[in-house]
């Protein structure tokens, strides 16, 4: 089947739908400008995950030599502050809007998708804009953009970038005054939320794997589970990735082309 016939079918199937749910990766969001990990420049070239991709390992490497993580914070910071929704977002938006999506279930930590409009967003892999205090059970979500000019003030106007003043950058427990950390999952941490995640693929109608490589677990789980619970599975990846084989439909597309495409599909077929 040509790219087209594969979006003509994807259309037809989720113009039927009424409970979809997407899984997303890394991939929704690099036409936002932010990296994924593992693709060609992606992040993992850059940096050495055992370094930074851990608590451990961010601990150890913060402790022993923090002006090495300083360009690369500077830099996350920066790609994070300019990033936006991208049509992908938008996309997705637009089929909750539509009343064909219910759930969007994501890895990434960006938060884009909430800003996009999407109202049910399981984080499975937290949110980088939420803080966690270290002893108490308090969290807060902060704004995007202001936490981030905030920390850089911090970081500009700081004697140094060493662990202390890094701890001291970290907004303090409003309860218990201590320590917070984002609440990201980092590598050998247990994902959030991951009984939602798995109700909504057991109940979905259809299942988006959007942009997700199907490497990192338990998520990589999703669409096969909702494909065993009988769903019909369309997959949108430019790039081979472990859900092809159970895909009702496969886009070989950016998600950022594809999605808006998709949405004009299903849109035409409802109008009739
Ligand atoms: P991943 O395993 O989901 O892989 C990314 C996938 O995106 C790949 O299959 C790739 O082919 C695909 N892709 C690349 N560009 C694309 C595009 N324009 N449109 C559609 N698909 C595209 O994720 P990863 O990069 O290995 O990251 C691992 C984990 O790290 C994630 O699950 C997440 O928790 C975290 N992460 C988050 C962000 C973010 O919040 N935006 C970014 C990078 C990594
Ligand atoms: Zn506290």
């Amino acid at each position: 089947m040509t790219i087209d016939q594969e979006i003509q079918k994807a259309a037809e199937i989720l113009a039927g739908a009424k409970n979809a749910a997407a899984s997303c990766g890394a991939g929704v969001s690099a036409e936002s400008g932010i990296a994924t990990f593992r693709d060609p420049g992606g992040v993992w070239e850059r940096v050495n995950p055992a370094e930074v991709g851990t608590a451990d390992g961010l601990m150890a490497t913060l402790q022993r030599s923090p002006e090495k993580l300083l360009p690369f914070f500077r830099e996350l910071l920066d790609t994070f502050e300019r990033a936006e929704p991208n049509p992908a977002h938008v996309a997705l938006r637009d089929l909750e809007h539509m009343g064909i999506l219910k759930t969007v279930v994501t890895q990434n930590i960006d938060n884009l998708h909430l800003e996009a409009g999407n109202t049910d967003v399981v984080e499975v892999h937290g949110n980088s804009f939420r803080f966690r205090c270290l002893s108490c059970s308090w969290s807060q979500d902060f704004s995007r953009k202001e936490l981030i000019r905030e920390v850089k003030e911090k970081i500009d106007s700081a004697e140094g970038f060493t662990l202390s003043e890094i701890i001291e950058m970290m907004p303090k427990c409003e309860h218990c005054q201590s320590v917070t950390r984002p609440d990201v999952v980092m590598f050998g941490e247990a994902v959030q939320d991951i009984p939602r995640a798995f109700d909504a693929a057991r109940k979905c109608d259809v299942m988006l794997a959007v942009g997700t490589s199907g490497v990192v677990y338990p998520a990589a789980y999703l669409p096969f589970q909702a494909k065993e619970a009988g769903a019909w599975v369309i997959v949108v990846n430019p790039n081979e990735n472990a859900f092809q084989r159970v895909s009702d439909a496969y886009i070989p597309l950016k998600a950022g082309e594809a999605m808006p495409k998709l949405v004009e599909s299903v849109k035409s077929i409802i109008a009739g």
